[in-house]
Parts: C-alpha cells; sequence; structure tokens
C-alpha cells in the first residue's frame, strides 16, 4: 500500500462547477506526482456532474473518478466522506488533497481520524526536501510563523489554502471513469432535512480578482461608501476589516482576515487599513497591494507593493475621477 505515488485530489463543486480552489489543486498535485512517478486522480462527488468532471479532467487531472448518482445531490458529510474513504482504500494514494472551503474543513478531520493519517491544514506550500520527503508549509498565529511539517503517516492528508497554488498552465487532458461506490448506511449520522438558501448579498471574496477594502480610517458609513463606488468601477468585491463591520459600516459577510475571508486578488486595495497581522494573514496571497493610508508608519506598507500616505477621503475621490475618466476615454 504504501508504494503508491498517486495524489488524489477531492473536486467540490458549487452549483455544477468545480470551485476554485479544486482547480488551484492541480497544480501541486501533478508537481508531487511527476516528481515520485504518480498519478493525478481527481475524485467528483455529485448529481449531473460530467460537466465538471470534463473540466477538471481538461485542467490537467490525469484520470477524474467521477462518482455522479441523485443520492449524491447535496453535500452531506458522512455520505462523501464514506465515498472518499473507500476510494482512498481502493487506489491507496500516497497524498489526499482537500480544498479549505468550508466543505472541505469539515471532511479533512473525518478521514484522518478514519485512515489514522496526519493532516496538514491551510497549506500554502509543498516541496519535496532533499531526502524525497513531501514538506507542507502551514500559517501559525495568525499567519506570522510559517511551519514546516511533514506527515509520517500514510496515507497523507493536506488541506489546500484557497489562492495560494496558481493553476495549471499547460495542461492536458485526462481520462474520466464513471464508478460506482457503494456506501453503508450505518456511515450517515446525520441527515440534512432542508436546505434554505440565506436571503442575503452573496460575496465572492476568494475568488474576486480585485477587491477594495476599507477599515476604520474611512471614519463613517458615509464615506465608506466610496470604498463601495471604486470596487464597483473596478468591477471588484468589498473587502472590510473587523473595525469597520463592528462599526456596522458593511456586513460581516465581507470581512477579510484570519476570522473572515482569506482571499488571493490580483488587485488588493487596502483603504484606511492599519495592516494588523489578523487582516495581513488573509491577504498575503495577493499579487499586488495598493495601500492608502495617513500615517506613514503604518504596518500595511509593509506588505504593499504601492503605498499612498494620505488621507482617503481626498486620495479616493480623485482615484473614482480618475478610473472614469480612463474608463470613458476607452
Ligand atoms: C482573534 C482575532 C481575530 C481577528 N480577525 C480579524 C479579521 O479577520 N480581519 C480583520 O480585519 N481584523 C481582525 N481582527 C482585528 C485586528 O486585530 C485589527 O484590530 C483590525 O484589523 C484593525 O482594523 P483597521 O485597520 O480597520 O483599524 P485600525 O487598526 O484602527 O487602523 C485604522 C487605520 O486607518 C488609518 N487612518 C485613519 N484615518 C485615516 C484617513 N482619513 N485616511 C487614511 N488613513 C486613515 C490609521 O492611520 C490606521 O492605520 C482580529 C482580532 C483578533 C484578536
Amino acid at each position: 500500500m504504501a508504494d503508491c505515488k498517486d495524489i488524489m485530489v477531492y473536486v467540490e463543486t458549487a452549483e455544477g462547477n468545480p470551485v476554485k480552489v479544486a482547480l488551484e489543486m492541480l497544480s501541486p498535485a501533478k508537481e508531487l506526482a511527476d516528481a515520485k512517478g504518480g498519478k493525478v486522480i481527481a475524485v467528483v462527488i455529485g448529481n449531473n456532474i460530467h460537466d465538471a468532471a470534463q473540466k477538471i479532467a481538461q485542467a490537467g487531472a490525469d484520470q477524474v473518478l467521477m462518482i455522479d448518482a441523485p443520492e449524491y445531490e447535496k453535500y452531506n458529510m458522512d455520505v462523501y466522506a464514506d465515498v472518499l474513504a473507500n476510494l482512498m482504500k481502493e487506489i491507496s494514494p500516497e497524498v489526499l488533497f482537500i480544498g479549505g472551503t468550508q466543505d472541505g474543513k469539515d471532511l479533512a478531520p473525518i478521514l484522518s481520524s478514519k485512515f489514522e493519517a496526519g493532516c496538514a491544514s491551510d497549506v500554502m506550500n509543498i516541496k519535496i526536501d532533499d531526502t524525497g520527503k513531501i514538506v507542507f508549509t502551514c500559517p501559525l498565529y495568525g499567519g506570522t510563523i510559517l511551519e514546516d511539517i511533514e506527515i509520517t503517516s500514510f496515507p497523507k492528508i493536506a488541506v489546500l489554502r484557497s489562492g495560494a497554488f496558481p493553476k495549471l498552465e499547460d495542461s492536458t487532458t485526462g481520462e474520466i471513469i464513471e464508478k460506482q461506490v457503494s456506501i453503508s448506511n450505518d456511515c450517515i449520522h446525520a441527515n440534512i432535512v432542508e436546505t434554505v438558501k440565506e436571503i442575503a448579498e452573496s460575496v465572492n471574496l476568494e475568488e474576486a480578482e480585485v477587491i477594495v477594502s476599507g477599515g476604520r480610517g474611512m471614519g463613517n458609513k458615509d464615506d465608506f461608501k466610496m470604498v463601495e463606488d471604486l470596487s464597483n468601477l473596478l468591477g471588484g468585491v468589498v473587502g472590510a476589516t473587523r473595525p469597520a463591520i463592528e462599526e456596522g459600516w458593511i456586513s460581516k459577510i465581507h470581512q477579510v482576515g484570519q476570522s473572515g475571508k482569506i482571499v488571493a486578488p490580483k488587485l488588493y486595495i487596502a483603504c484606511g487599513i492599519s495592516g494588523a497581522t489578523q487582516h495581513i494573514s488573509g491577504i498575503m496571497n495577493s499579487d499586488y497591494i495598493v495601500a492608502i493610508n495617513k500615517d506613514e508608519d503604518a504596518p500595511i506598507f509593509e506588505v504593499a507593493n504601492v503605498g499612498i500616505v494620505g488621507d482617503v477621503k481626498k486620495v479616493l475621490p480623485i482615484m473614482i475621477e480618475e478610473i472614469k475618466k480612463i474608463k470613458e476615454a476607452q
């Protein structure tokens, strides 16, 4: 069993599509599989999921195991964990990758306990050391410390942070294999009786390419609207620090940071944000950070690619006007 070098990737879907982190996980999976001489085996579970399986096959998985049946229509932690466990017993992958989504964070510890397997959480980097061991890098204490972890068990389970790995650029198309997996009735400890969709704005911070965030430095709810205006102009999503939410300027769903969303946009604009560790730990994977703060010693400038020392109430209206002009001229 311990000779198997395959890397298994659990592909979560949302509205019929693989979630972003599922596609991202294929790149470290491919690197590990190539280094070890194994295959990348993706697993998709659901009902009518052929399109999602196709997308994953085209995104670089060598094999896609498709578990497609009406009973898998809705995510049930016990059922999905049982399916994955049965497949793991059959395939014996060296590593199982799970995306760091809400459901992924449920599944990983269950599977870890089923196999008595070591589990690395919130993995931001993976490498193979000189002796061929896999090393997972995970943040501690809100990202102030990065820890390298080696898992000695077989299999190994790793929960990968969304946005930490790039999607594969050159990918080949793998084969889709439809599989039947029988699950035992006694695996189900809880049934979902009803799913109620929250009537609230939906905010997809994790997948946003542009995020404009406001902090306490925005001063009040009216001025916070400038953050929303800039975000709308750039086709982005609005983020916020915890104090901006506690002030009631915007809802909790917009919180970025350790106890909010971990984001990885191409552009992150921080307006009136000091740069506390608990906020920075959530934006570390952004490609480009622009910070506006009136205090030139604000810690946010240490992580910003461009820092603007100034009053947000003066800088933001100018930015908004200039971007409008550029857009009108296009
Ligand atoms: C367990 C725990 C979890 C937490 N989780 C999170 C989290 O997920 N996300 C999060 O954001 N925080 C979180 N926090 C809170 C965090 O510690 C900080 O308090 C918070 O991030 C600070 O938010 P801020 O930058 O908006 O406010 P402040 O730290 O008060 O900074 C405001 C900044 O605005 C600047 N400013 C003021 N006026 C202006 C102006 N007119 N123009 C320009 N700049 C101006 C100031 O110079 C200052 O740098 C957490 C804290 C704990 C203990």
